[in-house]
C-alpha cells in the first residue's frame, strides 16, 4: 500500500520487528532490562529496525503475516513498523497489534528482571508503541502467543483474541472497520488446515511453520492446548519461495520439534527427510528452529541425514531439558522422554547431546525451576544433570516458572527471586559456567557473516563485561545466606 493510506495497519512491539542481525537467538537478549545494560545498546544489538521500504516493513513477524494475507484479500492493509506507524494511523480505522511478551510476563523476562531487577525491554516497547496508538481515533486488537499477558493487568484495548486467530480474524476485523460492537476478548480455537493461509510476505528471517501444536502436552507449556496438525509440504514450498523472493536469505523451519514432521511422538524418517530435501532444492541455507531431545535420542541417523542434506557445520537448535527430576517428568510431562520412560529421562538427555554434539548441532537449552511442588531431590538430580553434560557444547537457559493462562499449570504461584533456595542459586551457578565454558567457540561460529565490527565487538565486551561480574559473587555466600 505504498500511497501511505490503509485502512487496517499491522504492526508488533520493535522487539519483535527486528532479524534480530539474521540470529534467531539474539531475540532472547530483547528480554533484558534496561536498568542493566543501556537502552541504545539493547537495539543494536538485539533488535535493529527491519529494513522498510516506503515505509512498509520488509520483514514482520510470522504470525503477523498470516494475519496479513487473511485481511489483504478483503481490506487495504498495510504491516509497518513502529517506529513509523505513526504517519498511517490518520487513515487507518484499525490497527491489529501481535505480541509475544507486551507486559514482560514471559518466562525469559521474568528471570531476566527477577536476577537483574529492572524493566524486561519487551514491556517498555510495547507500552511505546501503545502510547502512539492511543493518540489517534483508531480500534485496537491484539492477538499473538503473548495476549494472555494483558488479562494480568487489565490492559484496555478494543479486543484481546487468546489463541490461533485464523478462524476469526476476518469477523473480527470486518465489525471493527465498520464501526460494530466488538468482543473485548475472544478465545479462538484452532483452525482447520485450509484456514491456515499461505503468507504473501517475508517474513522475520524466512521462518516458515511446517507443523503446529505439539503432542506431548507437557502442563506448564503454553503450546499444550493448540491442535497438533502438519502443513501440506507445498504449502511449505510455497512460503520458501514467498520468503526467498522477498528478500531472506534463507529459511528457518520451524515447528516443537521439526523431527516430527508428519508423525505424532515417533518421527517418520522418510517424511522428514523428504521435507528436508525438497526445501534443499530452493535453498542451501536451512535453520530448524526446536527438535525435542527424546526425538533426537530415538532417531541418531535421522539426524545425521539432516546434516547431511543441509550440508551446515553448525545447525543452531532450540530445545527443552527442563529437570533432572524423573518424578517432575512423570508429575508435569510424562510424554515428554516418550518412546522413553520417565525414569529414562536424564539418559535420554546425555544421548541426545552426544548425538547433536557428533553433528555439530548446538542446542540452547531450557530449564525450568521452581515448578510446583519441586523439592530439593529434585534439584538435585538437575544438578547432576548440569553435571552429566558440561563437556558438550551448548547454552543453558534456566527459566523461572510462569503460570501462563494458556497452559495447564495456569492457577498455581509465579515462582520469583523470593523463593530462590540454596540449590536454585547452585543450578544457576551451574548454567553460567556452563554457558562460559562453551561461548567463546560458539560464538565464533554463530556470529559468522555478522556484519558490523562495532556490532561484533559489542558483543564481546558484553560477554566479557558478564564474565567478570560472574567471577566477583561469593557464591558461598549467596548459597549460605539462603540457607541460613
Ligand atoms: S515438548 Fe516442548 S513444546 Fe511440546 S509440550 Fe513439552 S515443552 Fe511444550
Amino acid at each position: 500500500m505504498p500511497d501511505g493510506k490503509a485502512e487496517i495497519v499491522l504492526t508488533a512491539p520493535a522487539t519483535e520487528m527486528s532479524t534480530h542481525h539474521g540470529k534467531e537467538f539474539l531475540g532472547f537478549g530483547t528480554c533484558s532490562p534496561r536498568e542493566a545494560i543501556p537502552a541504545f545498546l539493547i537495539r543494536n544489538l538485539f533488535y535493529p529496525k527491519v529494513k522498510t521500504e516506503k515505509g512498509v516493513a520488509k520483514f514482520a513477524p510470522y504470525g503477523l503475516r498470516k494475519i496479513e494475507a487473511i485481511l489483504s484479500d478483503h481490506f487495504d492493509v498495510v504491516t509497518v513498523h513502529p517506529y513509523d506507524i505513526e504517519s498511517w494511523l490518520t487513515d487507518a480505522k484499525v490497527v491489529g497489534v501481535s505480541v509475544m511478551d507486551p507486559l514482560g510476563y514471559g518466562p525469559v523476562s521474568v528471570t531476566f528482571a527477577s536476577i537483574v531487577q529492572g524493566t524486561p525491554t519487551t514491556r517498555v516497547e510495547f507500552l511505546e508503541l501503545m502510547e502512539k496508538i492511543r493518540n489517534h481515533d483508531c480500534r485496537v486488537i491484539v492477538g499473538g502467543a503473548g495476549a494472555w499477558q494483558l488479562e494480568l493487568e487489565n490492559f484496555e484495548v478494543d479486543c484481546v483474541v487468546i489463541g490461533e486467530a485464523e478462524s476469526v480474524v476476518l469477523d473480527l476485523f470486518k465489525k471493527a472497520v465498520n464501526g460494530d460492537e466488538l468482543p473485548k476478548k475472544v478465545v479462538a480455537k484452532s483452525p482447520s488446515i485450509d484456514e491456515i493461509p499461505a503468507i504473501k510476505n517475508a517474513s522475520i528471517n524466512g521462518l516458515v511453520e511446517i507443523a503446529r501444536g505439539c503432542g506431548r502436552g507437557c502442563r506448564f507449556c503454553s503450546t499444550t492446548g493448540l491442535k497438533r496438525q502438519d502443513i501440506p509440504l507445498d504449502k511449505i514450498l510455497e512460503e520458501v519461495k514467498v520468503n526467498l523472493k522477498n528478500g531472506t536469505d534463507g529459511v528457518i523451519l520451524h515447528s516443537e520439534d521439526v523431527l516430527l514432521y508428519g508423525s505424532r511422538l515417533v518421527p517418520d524418517e522418510e517424511k522428514v527427510t523428504k521435507l528436508f530435501r525438497k526445501v534443499r532444492e530452493l535453498t542451501a541455507n536451512i535453520g530448524i528452529s526446536h527438535c525435542s531431545l527424546a526425538s533426537v535420542a530415538a532417531n541418531p541417523e535421522l539426524v545425521e541425514e539432516i546434516t547431511e542434506i543441509i550440508g551446515a557445520d553448525f545447525v543452531g537448535v532450540q530445545t527443552g531439558m527442563e529437570t533432572g527430576s524423573s518424578r517432575l517428568i512423570a508429575k508435569y510431562m510424562h510424554a515428554k522422554p516418550y518412546p522413553f520412560q520417565p525414569e529414562d529421562w536424564k539418559e535420554v538427555v546425555v544421548q541426545a547431546f552426544e548425538i547433536m554434539e557428533e553433528n555439530d548441532w548446538i542446542p540452547a537449552v531450557t530449564l525450568v525451576i521452581g515448578l510446583p511442588d519441586e523439592n530439593e531431590d529434585d534439584l538435585a538430580e538437575t544438578l547432576d544433570l548440569l553435571d552429566r553434560v558440561a563437556k558438550y557444547r551448548s547454552l543453558i537457559v534456566p527459566l523461572f516458572f510462569i503460570p501462563m493462562e494458556t497452559s495447564a499449570l495456569r492457577h498455581e504461584r509465579f515462582f520469583g527471586m523470593e523463593h530462590m533456595r540454596s540449590l536454585h542459586y547452585e543450578i544457576l551457578r551451574k548454567c553460567a559456567e556452563h554457558n562460559l565454558r562453551h561461548v567463546d567457540w560458539i560464538m565464533k561460529k554463530y556470529m559468522r557473516g555478522l556484519k558490523g565490527v562495532i556490532v561484533r565487538n559489542s558483543y564481546l565486551a558484553l560477554k566479557k563485561w558478564f564474565e567478570r561480574r560472574f567471577r566477583e559473587i561469593d557464591w558461598k555466600e549467596v548459597r549460605g545466606i539462603r540457607e541460613g
